[in-house]
């Protein structure tokens, strides 16, 4: 019996997993597929560099050799426009990595491994019975076999899996209409002077600002590209294009920068998409559980919080459930509930922004931004929360952070 078992070795789990063995519990994780294995949402924010420190995992992801990333840029017909994270306002990291998720997450987990976890691949959870001390999970092997684990705490880090909420009834509809994203990676072939690859691009459809676009340059020479949009769309056959490699390619011929910069890309995978990806649980937690990361809420990929707030999460949990081990009592709500939702809002604010077209303002009004606030306050303020510190209360973006982007959208007009 683990003091503690994990549902999926996604960042989530692995960080909560190397945070637990340190503090002194024996943990399990049981991840259904075998790493490595592809995932999306490659590229990190600045703060999640502290998390996998306190993790113990920071070393591994350093010596991988990912590709380095130091901020943003954003592009709109001919408006351009780059955020640096090292010019933030809250203290911390400045710099973080641009990965592949395949090996990104199999570092992590084996780093997990490492510290003490025990890591079960092709293990499949199936049934939960919550219980305050003895929440028993029940895990399916490969070959179809059973068997119940119980645990003294179980993490549900399943991701899009959403393993108790959908088996406990969690879910709650999200309040944005359903989209949808198409990707691939890409050999780019982009020449080393056209475009700085320590930053993600993002732009926006010149005659559709709806529909917007990543590009991710990653190590040796690869790209992850992307479009997102609403469902309908995007599934729509596209100048006559109805195959779905087709349709992204037809998107991105729209996108400008990114087309121009990417004229000799290969593919080098067959893509995918994700369909209707936002959710929503009505608890976070519950008898002998809690759900960290995807499995508990994801909002949207345009400022790449997923695997922040996947850690973020891990993080504020692991703390929790090492106090209720020892038998203090934890207040769930107050330790873990609320900071974290407190970040997701400020992110969610952001979001909220960007397809009302308010946060577009901002962005692309940096130098009238700068002038109107006197000095680079201003921007440092939203880089910081551009770049993950969605939680520093210190930054009155943060503090109220509807009243100050309606602030600035409105001085940007
Ligand atoms: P995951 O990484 O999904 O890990 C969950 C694990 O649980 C998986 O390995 C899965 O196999 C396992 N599992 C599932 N069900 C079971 C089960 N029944 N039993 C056992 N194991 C199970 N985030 C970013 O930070 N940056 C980005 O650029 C970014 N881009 C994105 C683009 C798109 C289009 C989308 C949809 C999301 C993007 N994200 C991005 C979000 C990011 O993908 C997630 O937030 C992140 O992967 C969450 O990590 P996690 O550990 O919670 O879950």
């Amino acid at each position: 019996m683990p003091d503690v078992a994990i549902i999926g070795a996604g960042p989530a789990g692995a960080v909560a997993a190397a945070l637990l063995v340190k503090a002194g519990w024996s943990v399990e994780i049981f991840e259904r597929t075998h790493f490595p294995r592809f995932s999306i949402g490659e590229s990190l924010l600045p703060q999640a560099m502290e998390w996998l420190e306190d993790a113990g995992l920071l070393r591994d992801v350093i010596e991988t050799g990912f590709q380095h990333k130091n901020g943003a840029m954003f592009q709109w017909g001919t408006r351009e426009a780059a955020f640096d994270f090292r010019e933030k306002f809250t203290p911390g990291w400045g710099t973080t990595y641009q990965v592949r998720r395949d090996i990104f997450d199999d570092v992590l987990a084996r780093g997990a491994a490492r510290l003490g976890a025990k890591l079960h691949f092709g293990q499949t959870v199936t049934a939960m019975q919550p219980h305050a001390t003895q929440p028993r999970l029940t895990v399916q092997d490969e070959t179809g076999a059973d068997r119940v684990v119980e645990a003294r705490f179980v993490l549900d880090a399943s991701g899009f899996g959403r393993v108790l909420a959908r088996l406990l009834d969690l879910e709650i509809p999200v309040a944005v209409p359903p989209r949808m994203a198409m990707f691939r990676h890409v050999r780019d072939h982009i020449p080393p002077q056209a475009y700085d690859r320590n930053k993600i691009l993002i732009s926006i459809n010149p005659n559709k600002p709806s529909v917007w676009y990543w590009m991710i340059p990653l190590a040796d020479g690869l790209c992850s590209i992307g479009v997102v949009g609403e469902i309908a769309d995007l599934q729509a056959a596209r100048n006559g294009n109805a195959d779905r490699n087709s349709r992204l390619a037809a998107w991105v011929a729209e996108s400008g920068l990114m087309h121009q910069l990417l004229s000799k890309a290969e593919p080098v995978n067959d893509g995918g998409e994700i369909v209707g990806y936002a959710c929503r649980v009505k608890n976070l937690v519950g008898p002998g559980y809690a759900l960290l990361g995807n499995a508990g809420e994801f909002l949207d990929p345009v400022f790449s919080s997923g695997v922040t707030i996947a850690l973020k999460s891990a993080s504020l949990a692991a703390k929790a459930v090492d106090r209720q081990l020892r038998g203090e009592m934890p207040n769930w709500d107050a330790e873990f509930c609320k900071p974290l939702v407190k970040g997701v809002d400020t992110f969610r604010t952001y979001v909220n922004g960007w397809y009302e077209g308010s946060l577009q303002r901002v962005i692309f009004n940096q130098s009238a931004t700068a002038q109107l606030a006197g000095h680079d306050r201003i921007k440092s303020m939203v880089t910081s929360i551009l770049a993950g510190y969605a939680w520093d209360e210190e930054n009155p973006f943060v503090r109220r952070p509807q009243e100050t982007l309606e602030m600035v959208a409105s001085l940007c007009e």
